[in-house]
């Protein structure tokens, strides 16, 4: 029997791969532009990493984590994300000693058993950005506007970018009860799931997808309602700056993110176009985390983008990256052995000069080997 590869994973083929390349060149060079350096976490960590840093009332950490017992006996999940682990490393590397903030950014796969779709997948690819050690608001605007900068770059078309803020350990406890107050009434018309998040974490229940439940939110109490004096005018900061640099957002009290640890400003950037899976950016700030997994209090703020999304949104707009594939030289040769050792010494050179090179290995005729060299737009 053929073995298959998993469900919900990829094969990236050399020219889907060529494209890939191209985006994270273009990642790499904004990076340097605005002054982030690269983190490299393990793709396995500790499970207690992801309950306490993502927290345990999502559904990521419920039901979506790839966790197992190693042979000596250490619960271990395969990252789910990268903030959690960014955000370990910075406390375990003692990164707090440097000059504030600290910028990182990362690339790499990502793995959630989720019910694979087109756009979702179980092995799944982000790059991310964390701005670690400013409680600025600028910072929130410079995270925002990096990827607002990328998917305009790219020239991706129909961008929404959704605006919201969902308080802080202050402010929230009123709102979640005024949440409470107002859904009770509905309690038994909820999904299954809401009827959940109603006692764990009702704010969920405002960007659930169920047609009824969705409905039932329309009148709930909005959050600017109830936003602490800071958190307020942070929120209104954050606002300021983005108009200021033409970066036009919608607010989105309905927006909530899935994961536990934001705090304040949370955002999402959407291409409607691309179907149900539509989000291909998310991200907001997140100061309590790094108290969670241990550390000193310390406020960040970042987003992740979802790789495989950006070429569904070009795909659905025609669209497609451009890769420089070609060839500089093709070797053809003729006589057997003797023009094969001497074509492959040229080739040895030509490379060395930084030339591309490709030579026929077997005995193609020489017919089929101009074929092949302008096959291969040598
Ligand atoms: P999140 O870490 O859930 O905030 O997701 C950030 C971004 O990663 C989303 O906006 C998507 O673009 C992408 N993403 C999340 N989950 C998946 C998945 N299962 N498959 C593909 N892309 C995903």
């Amino acid at each position: 029997m053929v073995i298959s590869r998993p469900r919900g994973t990829n094969d990236f083929l050399p020219e889907a791969s060529a494209k890939w390349q191209a985006v994270e060149a273009l990642l790499r060079f904004l990076c340097r532009n605005y002054g982030f350096g690269e983190i490299r976490t393990p793709i396995f960590e500790e499970t207690e990493l992801f309950s306490r840093g993502v927290g345990n009332t999502t559904d990521i950490v419920q039901k979506e984590m790839y966790t197992f017992t190693d042979s000596g006996g250490r619960s271990v999940t395969l990252r789910p994300e990268n903030t959690a682990g960014a955000c370990r490393a910075y406390v375990e590397n003692k990164l707090y000693g440097l000059p504030q903030p600290v910028k990182l950014y990362y690339m790499g796969p990502m793995f959630r058993y989720e019910r694979p779709q087109a756009g979702r997948y179980r092995q799944f690819h982000q790059f991310g950005i964390e701005i670690i050690g400013s409680s600025a608001p600028t910072a929130d605007a410079e995270a925002i506007g990096f990827a607002w900068d990328f998917y305009n770059r790219l020239g991706i078309r129909d961008l929404r970018l959704a605006l919201n803020s969902v308080g802080c350990p202050d402010c929230r406890p009123a709102y979640r009860e005024a949440l409470r107050d107002f859904f009770r009434p509905h309690l038994g018309e909820l999904c299954p799931s809401c009827q959940d998040r109603f006692e764990r974490n009702p704010l969920r229940i405002l960007d659930c997808k169920s047609p009824v439940c969705h409905k039932i939110g329309e009148g709930a109490p909005q959050i600017y309602d109830y936003l602490c004096p800071d958190c307020a005018g942070h929120f209104e900061t954050v606002k300021g700056l983005l108009q200021a640099a033409d970066i036009p957002y919608v607010l989105d009290p309905h927006m909530v993110r899935g994961l536990d640890y934001y705090t304040k400003t949370a955002f999402e950037i959407a291409v409607d176009r691309i179907g149900a899976q539509s989000a291909v950016c998310g991200g907001g700030r997140y100061d309590g985390l790094i108290q969670e997994i241990g550390g000193e209090p310390c406020p960040g703020v970042g987003f992740a983008l979802g790789m495989e999304r950006i070429f569904s949104a070009l795909a659905a707009q025609d669209d497609t990256i451009e890769t420089d594939d070609e060839l500089d030289v093709y070797i053809i040769t003729a006589g057997g052995q003797a023009a094969k050792a001497a074509a492959f010494a040229l080739a040895t050179r030509l490379r060395a000069a930084e030339l591309s090179v490709e030579l026929e290995y077997g005995e193609k005729s020489f017919k089929a080997q101009i074929k092949a060299a302008n096959r291969l737009n040598a």
